[in-house]
């Protein structure tokens, strides 16, 4: 047995944001700084979930290369032995292994997923990847036997699909086919965290930040650090008048509240207790816009230091070992449903 593996993505149909760094990006750099000597880790893009909704499709391959970069720059390091950095499209099982688990997924488990549901409100067509694309997850997820995978709030449901589809592929099939990924309290706890981490729109603060969904109140890795200061003084708050932290009844405060904390890397309580029962919400956006417009410059200075040529490279060298490593699943499985000799 090989060492565990930790794995994460983020599809390219769009300007990364404050929500994908501090829900992902952030969080599997912590992860690998601190559990480099007992983990492996698998960094790639999924770049065939990227238009199941649609994008402009000429921006694709550079968004690509662009987001890894960020990644970079978020702090994974690149040069560690044992992660992995690769693009889902460069590695045809995901895709075939999906279509196998299609057959084995049922139509009401995806049609519960609340993220189909809030992505197909009000769209007159729907694709049928959007609907499907927890299960190219679970691929993604159970082809490595990743232990571990660091996501939002926003992904627990297809976590859990991806956990469900392991234990009833293991049951049908062969006790040890796939590796189950820890559930959902496990991954909070291993990730140090009470809670999953959702960062709120500025402007709609019961809402998520999305990349794919256009809104004043979101902040984007490659905006101005001075408009997105900008954006957080102007952010929707309350009439309350006292800072408490409880997205009930104040998600505005409370969602700035957090990324000071995770911004500031410190417990959340610490920075609760700071602020609690203060009446001045200016001087709260104010602290937040300071580490929002820091972060922002010294991160964009480091993206531009990344050359095109270097990613290739990674993922050259990669995507050839990745290959082997999820054929060698996919046979496996294509040997138990019997499209293969055993
Ligand atoms: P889209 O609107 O296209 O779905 P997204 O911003 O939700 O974009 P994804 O590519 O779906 O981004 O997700 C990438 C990762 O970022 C996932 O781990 C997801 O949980 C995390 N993430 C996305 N939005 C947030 C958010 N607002 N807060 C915390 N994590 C987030
Ligand atoms: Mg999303």
């Amino acid at each position: 047995m090989g060492k565990p593996i930790i794995l994460t993505g983020i599809r390219s149909n769009g300007d990364l944001t404050l929500g994908n760094y501090l829900g992902a990006m952030l969080p599997l750099a912590k992860l690998q700084a601190r559990h480099a000597n007992a983990y492996k880790f698998n960094m790639f893009v999924p770049d065939l979930h990227s238009f199941t909704t649609p994008i402009n499709h000429q921006d694709l391959y550079s968004n690509t290369i662009r987001n890894l970069k960020m990644f970079i720059a978020a702090g994974l390091n690149t040069e560690h032995q044992e992660t992995y950095i690769y693009r889902q499209s460069f590695i045809p099982a995901h895709a075939e292994l999906t279509w196998i688990l299609d057959c084995f997924v049922y139509f009401g488990e995806l049609n519960r997923m609340t993220q189909f549901k809030d992505k197909s409100e009000n769209k007159n067509t729907v694709s049928v990847g959007l609907f499907n694309y927890p299960v190219l997850m679970a691929a993604d997820i159970l082809l490595y036997g990743a232990q571990y995978v660091p996501v939002g709030e926003d992904q627990r449901q297809h976590l859990e699909l991806a956990r469900d589809i392991a234990i009833r592929m293991n049951n049908l099939f062969k006790s040890d086919l796939f590796i189950v990924p820890e559930a959902w309290n496990e991954q909070l706890k291993f990730a140090g965290l009470n809670k999953g981490v959702r960062i709120r729109s500025f402007k709609n603060p019961n809402k998520k930040m999305s990349k794919s969904v256009i809104d004043p109140g979101t902040i984007l890795l490659t905006d101005d650090p001075e408009e997105a200061s900008k954006k957080i003084m102007a952010a929707t708050t309350d009439s309350v008048g006292e800072i408490n932290f409880d997205f009930a009844t104040q998600p505005g405060i409370s969602n700035i509240i957090q990324i000071i904390a995770l911004l500031r890397d410190v417990p959340l309580n610490e920075v609760i207790a700071q602020w609690q029962g203060k009446h001045s919400y200016g001087d709260l956006k104010q602290e937040a816009a300071e580490l929002v417009h820091k972060f922002l410059t010294t991160f964009q200075q480091k993206t531009s230091q990344i050359e095109d040529s270097y990613v290739d490279e990674l993922l050259n060298r990669d995507e050839a070992l990745m290959r082997q490593v999820a054929n060698a699943k996919l046979l496996e499985v294509q040997q138990l449903v019997g499209l293969r000799r055993n």
